[in-house]
């Protein structure tokens, strides 16, 4: 299959936009949002007062964060711990959003001293306006420009003299732009209706933004990995929504979807987006999977970085057992080992969701423990999602702080887990063998999920069908056990044996504090410092128990980074000790 072109499109950047038209209607003065960081609003201010048009210029996303870092400046409103005398920031919601607001609001509660922040309802409020108060100063009155759906949007709001000219949604927003044409372009085309439509569709969009660290954990502010989220699964969405399967279905192969949203150079007046369709890469061309030589396991415990999956290949061939595997949809092998000792049998993987790294890490490290343990019987699979895994580096060489959804699911575009015999099986089939051949009865199944906070702002904001994924809550567990079993005794022990990292427990007791602040009631159980959730498993192909772990490793590197591979080593070297001492027996 050629390469085939499916936009190529040239926008003018939104801040050209809005100079443009209040030249041409004689505007005095003006207030406008956009998705552009703080010294280019500043430059485009500087212009159009050189043009003697008064211009505000705001940032479009997260306006009422944005709002208390330019407005007041974190100094004012008392960052960590030096909350001045009277310094509470009071910040009153209007009733119909306040759920909404307090969650574009985060992470203000980390930014701010502990109680420095308080959230009030205010009935008569206009649900378009937020009121922000220091102390007894009088309030600031903060504008929320949203659509209907509640999605962010650019604004523009203009006067002549005192005439009203234009007060609504910034028509032709290079953000908004960009996503629409994308969505138009992939309905105008013809993709049949045979599973995957393509092999790779590549979107690459050059664009203005906000890419700013806050200083609270992994957060980060940005517009482009945004953008990132809302093409990824605005396209799932389009293609689910077509193939008549429900909202969220895993099962649909459309291909690889893989957006790359890059910087605009400053100079370039212009905002561009491509679409192409491509045949999946050549194993040989990615730089990353050449590098395996002279790796040694002893060094993964202090690895500050995802594995790329020539590593986990080098690894996995210096630990001793008896091998099997198969080969993923782009080539590559998913490698398992098997190892028989006279405990019963327990089931490893990782990587099934390639962006969440730090269980490769866990899996391999706790494995090279068990090795030295003659009386160990495991199966190992460290990563089950290697094409995954490989358009995860290539993603992070020049994005690292960005979560990467589009390196999640497999070549295919579907989530490996959800296939099922008489299907065509894949990556899953090492799965599958390891379940059986070692006939395990508990499944440690290693994750991750987004280690700061994740949105689609032009899709309703909150994430749609992901909204308690949407901040991070600590690293937490979830056992999936067949009906009439009783998996708690267990998830105490476990949890106690856990809680004795105290960097662990202070981990998750911050992200408890702001989770409480901005989205009100933990959805889990924390037993000794840990959360668990507990759900019965109906799946015919699954071990009678399968325990899910979930650290907030995407995006994360070095000491936090290794903190979450620390983490799933012991959760899986206390699994096995209490599984063979057993707490998950039939009774
Ligand atoms: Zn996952």
């Amino acid at each position: 299959m050629p390469e085939q072109c499916l936009l190529d499109l040239r926008l003018p950047r939104s801040l050209d936009v809005i100079e443009a038209w209040a030249v041409r209607e004689g505007a005095s003065r003006l207030e406008a949002w956009v998705f552009e960081d703080r010294a280019t609003r500043a430059a485009a201010e500087l212009r159009l007062a050189q043009l003697g048009i008064e211009a505000r210029l705001r940032s479009a996303y997260k306006p009422l964060l944005h709002a208390v870092l330019e407005d007041f400046g974190l100094e004012a409103v008392g960052q960590d711990g030096g909350t001045p005398e009277g310094q509470v920031l009071r910040v009153q919601l209007p009733q119909a959003l306040a759920q909404r607001y307090r969650m574009e609001a985060y992470p203000l509660a980390g930014l701010l001293a502990e109680g420095a922040l308080q959230f009030e309802l205010s009935e008569p409020q206009a649900a378009d306006t937020v009121l922000l108060q220091r102390g007894e100063q009088a309030p600031l009155t903060v504008f929320m420009p949203l659509r209907a759906d509640h999605s962010a949007t650019a604004w523009l709001r203009a006067w002549a003299g005192e005439a009203l000219l234009r007060d609504g949604p910034l028509v032709g927003d290079d953000y908004q732009g960009v996503f629409d044409a994308v969505l138009a372009a992939v309905a105008a085309h013809d993709w049949g209706w045979n599973e995957p439509y393509f092999q790779r569709l590549m979107i690459e969009v050059e664009i203005g933004g906000i890419e700013a660290a806050l200083p609270f954990g992994d957060e980060v502010i940005s517009t482009r990995e945004a953008l990132h989220e809302d093409f990824y699964f605005g396209l799932l969405e389009f293609f689910q929504q077509r193939a008549g399967r429900g909202a969220g279905d895993r099962s649909l192969r459309p291909g690889q979807i893989v957006p790359i949203v890059l910087p605009a150079a400053a100079e370039v007046r212009e905002t561009r987006v491509r679409m192409r369709l491509l045949e999946h890469p050549l194993l040989a061309e990615s730089q990353a999977e050449s590098q395996a030589d002279g790796f040694d396991l002893a060094a993964l415990a202090t690895c500050a970085a995802p594995l790329s999956p020539a590593l986990v290949a080098a690894c996995m061939g210096s630990l001793a057992g008896e091998r099997f595997g198969c080969l993923s949809t782009q080539g590559r092998a998913v490698s398992g080992l098997h190892r028989r000792g006279m405990r019963p049998a327990v089931v490893i993987t990782a990587g099934q969701h390639a962006n969440e790294c730090s269980g490769v890490l866990g899996a391999l490290r706790a494995v090279a423990e068990l090795q030295h343990r003659a009386d160990a019987t495991y199966a190992l699979v460290a990563l089950e999602n290697p094409d995954g895994a490989a358009l995860h580096q290539q993603l992070c060489l020049q994005q690292p702080r960005h979560m990467h959804h589009a390196a999640r699911f497999t070549a295919l575009g579907d989530d490996l887990e959800w296939r099922t015999a008489p299907g065509q099986l894949g990556e899953k089939a090492a799965r599958l063998e390891a379940l059986q051949r070692s006939g395990a009865r508990l499944h440690l199944s290693l994750h991750g999920y987004p280690a700061h906070e994740w949105t689609r702002p032009l899709s309703g904001y909150l994430p749609p069908g992901y909204a308690s994924w949407a901040i991070p809550r600590g690293f937490f567990l979830i056992m999936r056990h067949h009906a009439g079993l009783d998996p708690w005794p267990y998830l105490q022990a476990l949890t106690a044996g856990l809680a004795l990292d105290e960097r662990l427990l202070e981990f998750n007791a911050r992200q408890y504090r702001l989770w409480e602040a901005h989205w009100g009631e933990m959805p889990m159980r924390i037993i000794n410092g840990i959360g668990c959730m507990v759900a019965v498993d109906s799946r015919t192909d699954s071990a009678p128990f399968t325990l899910i772990t979930e650290y907030p490793d995407e995006t994360v590197y070095g000491e936090a980074f290794q903190l979450a591979h620390d983490t799933q080593t012991r959760m899986v070297l206390l699994a096995c000790d209490l599984y063979w001492q057993g707490l998950l027996d039939p009774v």
